[in-house]
Formats: C-alpha cells, structure tokens, sequence
C-alpha cells in the first residue's frame, strides 16, 4: 500500500467494458483511497426505472417524479463494491442486459444527469477518491488531478463483458454483447448532455493489447509522479 499525505482526484473516464472499474478498484486499494463507480449509479437509477415500468419502457415523467424516493449507497465487503437501492442489494440486478439496453437512454436525460452528478461531486469534497464514468474528468471533477481516457476494440470489449456477465450467471449471446457495446458507445458519445469524451488534460490508454497488470503499472506511476510533486 502506498501512503502518502497529499490526496488528489482520480478520474478514470472511457468507453464500456474498458476494464475501467477493475483498474480504479486496484488502485483504490493501493492508494488507500476510496473509490465510485458512477455508471453503477445509472444502472441503479435505470433498474428502480424499470421496476415501476415493467414492460421494459421508461416512463420519464414518472421516473424524474420518484427521484425523491431513490436513494443509493455503496457498501463495501470482500466481494467488492456492492450496490445497495433504497436498501436492497441490486448488485447483480443491474448488470443484465435489460438495464444494459436502457441505461444510456435513462443517462440521456438532463435531470438524471443533474440528480447523479450532484451526488457525484459531493463524495470528492475530502479528495482521495478514484471515480470512473463517462463524465468524471469534463463534468464531475473537471479540475482533477490526475484524468485518463481508456479505449479499446468494440470485439475485445464484448468478450470482457460476455465473460463478466457469466461470472454473474448472466448468460447472453456473445453477438448480443457486441451490439450493445456498440449501441451504447454511440447513445454515450452522440448524447447531448456531457457526452463522453476525452477531457483535454487526460491521458488517453488504448488497452485493446495490454493486460489487467500493465494497464495497472501505467496508470499507477503517473498518480505517483502527479503525488509527488
Ligand atoms: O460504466 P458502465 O458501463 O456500467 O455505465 C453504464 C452506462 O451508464 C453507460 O453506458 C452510460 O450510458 C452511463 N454512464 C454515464 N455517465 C457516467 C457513468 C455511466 O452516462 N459517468
């Protein structure tokens, strides 16, 4: 574990399935810091969605109303970061690819944005925090101190997922996968509203040819160098 008494913001933004989480958990874990998976926050608020629609719609108008009632927390155990939606642990509810299929139209929508992205910036008041998105360097923490940008092929991204999804028993066609990746990476960088895109100060990876570990060592000696000066 590294220590060190200078805390700053880390913003891990990038295309889905870019192995963004599981880079900002190791290095969560190696700073000591503690760590926010945004899209995590989308699903919940897509899946709440979804439970008030059952025929798979969202009804807008009902879910910007009910934004009152959602309220959504992390709970840390040695399985990793679970979700928890008005106390219930929605973990592995909010990976099927129902909530896949919906929640770049529910992340679409301005005032979900503004409910998400307001909590968002309140968990970063203390810094040391690692945070990954789509918005996390431009709209959330826009003057982190250490951003990066990770992108990688839509095939190589789809067998990550695919392999994911039936860690969680969710089993879906790999040619499934593959459309939605493609599906969302166009709702999430053709949306209106904080699009993704690369913050100008980031460090952008392409990670398609490098391994859990090297993409790890890359990112953790640029947040040492940014810690000690
Ligand atoms: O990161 P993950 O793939 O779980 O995110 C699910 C979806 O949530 C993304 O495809 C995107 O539509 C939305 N999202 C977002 N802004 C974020 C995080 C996620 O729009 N900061």
């Amino acid at each position: 574990m590294f220590l060190e008494k200078k805390k700053i913001i880390i913003a891990i933004d990038g295309y889905a399935s870019t192995g963004k989480s599981s880079q900002a958990k190791l290095l969560a874990n190696f700073f000591n810091y503690s760590y926010i998976d945004s899209g995590a926050m989308y699903r919940a608020v897509t899946y709440y969605a979804l439970q008030q629609e059952p025929k798979g719609e969202i009804n807008f108008q009902l879910l910007l109303k009910s934004l009152v009632n959602i309220k959504i927390d992390f709970l840390y155990t040695i399985k990793g970061q679970q979700t928890i939606l008005n106390g219930k642990n929605i973990s592995k509810k909010i990976r099927s690819l129902e909530v896949d299929s919906q929640v770049s139209n529910v992340a679409s929508n301005e005032h979900i944005r503004f409910f998400l992205t307001t909590q968002q910036k309140m968990m970063g008041i203390n810094k040391g925090i690692i945070m990954d998105g789509r918005d996390i360097g431009t709209v959330v923490f826009p003057s982190a101190e250490c951003k990066f940008f990770l992108t990688a092929s839509p095939e190589i991204r789809a067998k990550r997922r695919y392999n994911e999804q039936l860690k969680f028993g969710i089993k879906n066609s790999y040619n499934e996968v593959l459309q939605n990746i493609i599906n969302r990476d166009y709702m999430d960088t053709s949306r209106e509203v904080n699009p993704l895109k690369k913050a100008k100060d980031a460090i952008a990876i392409e990670v398609s040819d490098l391994s859990l570990y090297e993409v790890f060592q890359l990112l953790k000696t640029e947040i040492v160098s940014k810690l000690k000066n």
